[in-house]
């Protein structure tokens, strides 16, 4: 299993394995990996290829590609909201049929062997993240900001010195946000984007954990906008029902779309 690995300034690197992004980043004193991806080979010796620092591990939700490989590490803070997803979204068998669904798309030759490879997960301990704290790796800080939407405990993570937030999956191209995913209502995500821009003045630049890994502020407002119109009725979206989804689609030109309950779910 090989990651692919992009410097994306001074101590910071997108490692990207199976279509999302993890990040890390080291300060003089210590270093921090922000999520775990699906589990799939040895993330924790990847990261020491690149740091020698002691590692802080964190989520930004608890989905599968994102709090998955968390059995690699002894302990991984997240929000206590998401501890339960990250328990029952992220077991063996749920992270094989992640690996498989996924591949089945981009690389259907190595399905097998890769889910073969998956390990099974061993115990770690949660420690819950709270709001406006801090982690000092030294010579630059990261903090937290609660951002509930995508899931109820999505956080983002804001690194002020270089000016940069991130987001996890609370700004992406293709916004997740059904109830069965535990996501939550569209006014309670709206908040959270509007919270992100309120501390826009403290960072430019956005990074994403899926598609392409850097983007600015403004992708926020764009996100914000969307489903801001979804909720004033002015955009139809398509119903869209297969054996593992029954969500509606809205599509915003090319790259953009929400995934949501549809017309009838609360708001
Ligand atoms: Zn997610």
């Amino acid at each position: 299993m090989n990651y692919e690995v992009r410097q994306l300034g001074k101590d910071t690197w997108m490692i990207r394995s199976m279509m999302v992004q993890m990040f890390l980043i080291a300060g003089t004193e210590k270093a921090m990996l922000i999520d775990t991806g699906a589990g799939m080979g040895n993330l924790k010796a990847q990261v020491e290829k690149l740091t020698d620092k002691p590692l802080i591990v964190v989520n930004t939700h608890g989905h599968v590609d994102h709090a998955g490989g968390n059995f690699q590490f002894k302990e991984v803070w997240m929000h206590a909201d998401d501890f339960s997803a990250a328990d029952w979204m992220c077991t063996l068998s749920e992270r094989q049929e992640y690996v498989r669904s996924r591949l089945a798309v981009f690389a259907p030759e190595q399905t097998q062997e890769a889910v073969d490879s998956l390990q099974p997960c061993v115990d770690y301990e949660k420690k819950a993240l709270t709001e406006g704290q801090v982690f000092d790796l030294g010579d630059r800080e990261l903090e937290v900001i609660f951002t509930p939407g995508h899931t109820h405990g999505s956080v983002c993570f804001l690194d002020r010195r270089y000016r940069r937030i991130f987001t996890g999956d609370t700004v992406n191209y293709g916004m997740l946000l059904q109830k069965s995913y535990e996501c939550t209502a569209l006014s309670v995500y709206v908040e959270s984007l509007k919270k992100l821009l309120a501390r826009g003045g403290e960072f430019d630049t956005v990074l994403r954990c899926h598609g392409e890994p850097v983007g600015t502020k403004g992708d926020i407002q764009i996100v914000m906008g969307m489903v801001q119109r979804i909720i004033s009725g002015e955009v139809s979206g398509e119903h869209f029902v297969n054996p593992m989804r029954d969500c509606w689609n809205y599509n915003f030109g090319q790259k953009y779309s929400v995934s949501y309950d549809g017309p009838d779910a609360e708001l």
